[in-house]
C-alpha cells in the first residue's frame, strides 16, 4: 500500500490511479492547521467514470449472484480490519479521537459485515429477489402475479459529507455491491484522505471486481450531467446542495434518482414521568452529553434539541453542565481528550454564526462560543471549540430551524406530552428523535405522536439501557433516514438497502413461467416425479420441481387419542366429543394439526441415511380444511428453492409440501426446511 496522504489525493478512475497535475486546494490538519494534502480533479474524464461502471463494473458484479457479492463483501470487510490501524492514524487528523474513529472505521467495517451477513441469509443463491409471494390473478390459478427486483444497468454514485468518510462509504458501498451496483464515490474535500485510504487498500487487495469501486477525489463538477435513467445518487450532506442536486437537469428530467440524507435538529425527550433521581433522568442527561460531544458534535443524527418538562428544566441544565464541565478538549492523539476538534476553521465559523442565530431565542448556559481550554493543541490553530448548552425561551423558533453542526444543543421546556409532540414535529422531520421514560403509556403517546417526523426512535430506559446503542448510532439492521428537512430519504435497514438500488418489476404469468423467470417452483407449475424419491438425491442433482407423492394414510379415532395421551394436548376439539360437536368451526372430534403435519413426514419420509441432514423448521404453516376421524390424508412434497452455502458442503432445500384429503381438499399447506448435502454416493 503506497503512502496515501503526501501531496496531491488521487482518484480511482477507469482502472487507474489519477493524479491531477494542478495545484489543486489544500486540505489542513484540523487539529494543528497544517497542510496534509492537496485535492484536485482538473483533467478527470468523469465521463469514462460512469462508462467504466457502467460497463466493466455492473456486469462483473452482476454474474455474480447476491451470496458470491457477499462473499466479497465479508472479505473486503476482514482485510480492512487487519488495516485499521493505519486508518486511525489518519484520522486523528479529521479531529477525530479513537473514540470518534471507532463508530467511523469499526462502525463501517462492522456494517459491511453485517450486509454480508444479510445478503447470505436473507438474499437467495441467485441474481433475482422475489418480493412477497405470488399473487393469484385468476379463478384457475394459471395466471400468478409475482413482484422481483432485478439490477440496474447504471451506477451508485455516492456523495458524502465530511463528517464519517469510512461510515459514510461504507455504508453506501455495501448494498450497492449486493444489488449488483458499480460504485463512483466522492468523498468531501475535508476529509477525504481517509476515505482515499480506504479506497486504495480495498482496490489493491483486488477484492472486488474492476470497475465495481471508483473514486472522486476534486470537485463533482459536471458528474450529475453524465447520469441518465438506470443511475442513482445517494447524497449526504447540507440541505442546500442537496437543493442544488434536486434541481438538476438530470434529477428533475432525466430519471436519474436522488436518495438524501441532509440536515436534521433531532431532538430528546425527557418523559413527563421521570423524576430527577429515576435512572431514566441520568441515562438522558448522558445520552445528551455523548450527543454533544461524539464527533465534536458533527453528527447528522446528534440531539440539537433537548426537550424537558418545565419544572426540570433547570435540573437538567444543571446535570448537563456539570457533565459538560468535565469534558477535556484537545489534541485528540492526547490521554484524557473527551472531544477533539471540528473538521475545520471554516466549520468552526459555521458554528459560531449558527451559535449567533440561536442566540436571538436562546441564553448560553453552558460554555463559551469564543473560547476553549486545549490539552496539547493551539486553540486558533486548530478547529477547537467548547461545547456549548443554551436554553430557549418560550415560542424560540431559532432552535427548530437553525442547524449548528457541532457540539451545541439547546434546552427547551414542555408543558405536557401533546406540547412535547408538537415541540418534536417543529424539526419539520428528523433522523432520529429519542425518549426517556419509564411509563408505558407516554412511551406510546409520544412514538405514535412523533413517529410521522421521525426516522427512528429510540426510547431508553432502565431495562434497556445496558445494551442500548444510544441515540446517535445508526444500525446496519434499521433504516436510517427521515422525512422532510432530513431528506426523505432512506438507507440501511438490512435488505432494504440493497432493494433501493435495484428495480422492482411485477411479472404477470402463468406458475410455469414464473418458476423458469424466478428459479423458485410456483405453485400450480410442472412437477418431476422420475421414480426417484428426492431424499436419494444430493443437492447437486436435485432440481427444482424434484417430487414425490405420498400414498393416502387413513387417520383413525385411535391415532387422535393416541396423539392426545401421548403428546399431552387433551384440547377439547380432539377429545371431547360432545364439547367438540359444539364447537362451529369443528361439529366432532378433530385431528390435531400436529398430529397432521407428524403423519405427513412419516408420509413423504424416506428413512435410511442419505444425503438429507437434518430439518431445520418449516415455514407458512397452515392448516385448511379439519381432519376428522376416518378421513385419509396423503401429501405431495416439492422442491420449491435450492440454496448451497457457500462455505459448507451442504445447502438449504426448501420444499412446498401440501397435504390433502381423500376428496383432494387441501388440510395443510408449509414449506418444510431441510440440509442437504452437496455430494452423496450409495
Ligand atoms: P455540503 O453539502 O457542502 O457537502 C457535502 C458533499 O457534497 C461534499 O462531498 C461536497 O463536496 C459535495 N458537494 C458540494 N457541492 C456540490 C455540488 N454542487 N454538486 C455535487 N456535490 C457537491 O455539506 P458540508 O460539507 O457543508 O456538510 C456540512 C453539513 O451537512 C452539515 O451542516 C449538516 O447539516 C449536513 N450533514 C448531514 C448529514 C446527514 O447524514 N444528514 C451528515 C453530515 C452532514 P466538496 O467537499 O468537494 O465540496
Amino acid at each position: 500500500m503506497e503512502p496515501p496522504v503526501t501531496g496531491m489525493l488521487e482518484s480511482y478512475a477507469a482502472g487507474r490511479w489519477f493524479r491531477a497535475d494542478d495545484e489543486g486546494r489544500p486540505v489542513l490538519d484540523a487539529v494543528t492547521g497544517e497542510e496534509i494534502s492537496r485535492i484536485s480533479s482538473t483533467g478527470l474524464d468523469l465521463g469514462a467514470m460512469v462508462q467504466h461502471a457502467r460497463t466493466v463494473g455492473a456486469p462483473a458484479l452482476q454474474a455474480l449472484t447476491f451470496h458470491e457479492r457477499a462473499a466479497l463483501l465479508k472479505a473486503v470487510a476482514k482485510d480492512l480490519m487487519t488495516r485499521k490501524d493505519e486508518f486511525y492514524e489518519l484520522s486523528y487528523s479529521t479531529g477525530a479521537t479513537a473514540r470518534d474513529s471507532a463508530v467511523d472505521i469499526d462502525g463501517g467495517i462492522g456494517t459491511v459485515f453485517s450486509m454480508a451477513s444479510k445478503g447470505t441469509r436473507e438474499m437467495p443463491n441467485d441474481t433475482v429477489y422475489l418480493d412477497g409471494g405470488t399473487e393469484r390473478l385468476g379463478r384457475a390459478g394459471t395466471f400468478l402475479g409475482q413482484h422481483i427486483y432485478t439490477s440496474r444497468p447504471g451506477v451508485a454514485v455516492q456523495i458524502n459529507a465530511f463528517n464519517f468518510p469510512v461510515w459514510g462509504m461504507l455504508e453506501k458501498l455495501a448494498p450497492a455491491v449486493l444489488a449488483g451496483a458499480p460504485t463512483i464515490v466522492k468523498p468531501a474535500a475535508q476529509t477525504a484522505y481517509l476515505t482515499e485510504a480506504v479506497v486504495r487498500r480495498i482496490i489493491d487487495a483486488g477484492l472486488l471486481p474492476e470497475g465495481a469501486l471508483q473514486l472522486l477525489c476534486g470537485s463533482p463538477q459536471g458528474l450529475l450531467d453524465e447520469l441518465t435513467v438506470q443511475d442513482q445518487v445517494a447524497f449526504t450532506g447540507s440541505a442546500h446542495t442537496a437543493g442544488l442536486l434536486r434541481n438538476h437537469t438530470n434529477v428533475l428530467h432525466g430519471g436519474v434518482q436522488l436518495g438524501v440524507e441532509a440536515d436534521s435538529l433531532n431532538c430528546s425527550i425527557l418523559g413527563p414521568d421521570v423524576a430527577v433521581d429515576d435512572p431514566e433522568f441520568d441515562l438522558f442527561v448522558m445520552g445528551v452529553v455523548t450527543e454533544m460531544t461524539v464527533k465534536a458534535g458533527q453528527k447528522c443524527t446528534a440531539i440539537r434539541r433537548v426537550l424537558v418538562p418545565r419544572d426540570r428544566a433547570d435540573a437538567v441544565a444543571e446535570a448537563i453542565s456539570a457533565r459538560l464541565a468535565k469534558v477535556t478538549v484537545g489534541n485528540p492523539r492526547a490521554e484524557g481528550v473527551r472531544m477533539g476538534a471540528l473538521v475545520s476553521l471554516d466549520q468552526r465559523e459555521e458554528v459560531r454564526k449558527a451559535i449567533q442565530s440561536l442566540r436571538a431565542s436562546a441564553e448560553i448556559v453552558f460554555g463559551n462560543p469564543d473560547r476553549v481550554d486545549t490539552v496539547d493543541a493551539d486553540p486558533e490553530r486548530g478547529a477547537f471549540i467548547s461545547p456549548v448548552l443554551l436554553k430557549a425561551a418560550d415560542g424560540a423558533v431559532e432552535p427548530h430551524d437553525v442547524e449548528a453542526f457541532g457540539p451545541v444543543s439547546t434546552l427547551i421546556a414542555y408543558d405536557d406530552v401533546d406540547h412535547a409532540v408538537r415541540l418534536a414535529a417543529q424539526g419539520k422531520g428528523s433522523l432520529v428523535g429519542s425518549l426517556a421514560t419509564h411509563d408505558p403509556d407516554v412511551a406510546r403517546r409520544v412514538v405514535l405522536g412523533a413517529a410521522p417526523w421521525h426516522g427512528r426512535i429510540l426510547v431508553l430506559d432502565r431495562d434497556d439501557a445496558a445494551e442500548s446503542t444510544g441515540h446517535g448510532s445508526p444500525l446496519p439492521v434499521l433504516v436510517h433516514g427521515g422525512p422532510g428537512r432530513a431528506g426523505g430519504g432512506e438507507e440501511l435497514g438490512g435488505v432494504r438497502a440493497v432493494l433501493h438500488y435495484m428495480q422492482r418489476t411485477a411479472i404477470q404469468a402463468s406458475p410455469d413461467m414464473l418458476t423458469a423467470i424466478t428459479g423458485r417452483w410456483t405453485a400450480g407449475s410442472a412437477r418431476n416425479d422420475d421414480g426417484v424419491h428426492p431424499f436419494r438425491k444430493s443437492l447437486a442433482s436435485l432440481r427444482i420441481g424434484d417430487t414425490i407423492a405420498s400414498a393416502p394414510r387413513t387417520v383413525t379415532l385411535a391415532d387422535i387419542d393416541h396423539f392426545a395421551e401421548f403428546t399431552g394436548d387433551t384440547f377439547y376439539a380432539h377429545t371431547d366429543p360432545e364439547a367438540a360437536a359444539k364447537n362451529p368451526l369443528f361439529g366432532g372430534i378433530v385431528a390435531h394439526g400436529y398430529l397432521v403435519v407428524s403423519l405427513a413426514a412419516g408420509l413423504f419420509v424416506e428413512p435410511n441415511p442419505g444425503p438429507v441432514l437434518a430439518n431445520f423448521g418449516v415455514d407458512n404453516l397452515r392448516f385448511l380444511t379439519p381432519v376428522k376421524a376416518d378421513d385419509s390424508i396423503a401429501v405431495t412434497l416439492t422442491v420449491k428453492q435450492i440454496t448451497p452455502r457457500t462455505s459448507a458442503d451442504y445447502g438449504e432445500v426448501r420444499w412446498d409440501a401440501v397435504v390433502v384429503n381423500q376428496d383432494g381438499e387441501p388440510v395443510a399447506t408449509y414449506d418444510v426446511l431441510t440440509l442437504v448435502s452437496k455430494e452423496w454416493t450409495d
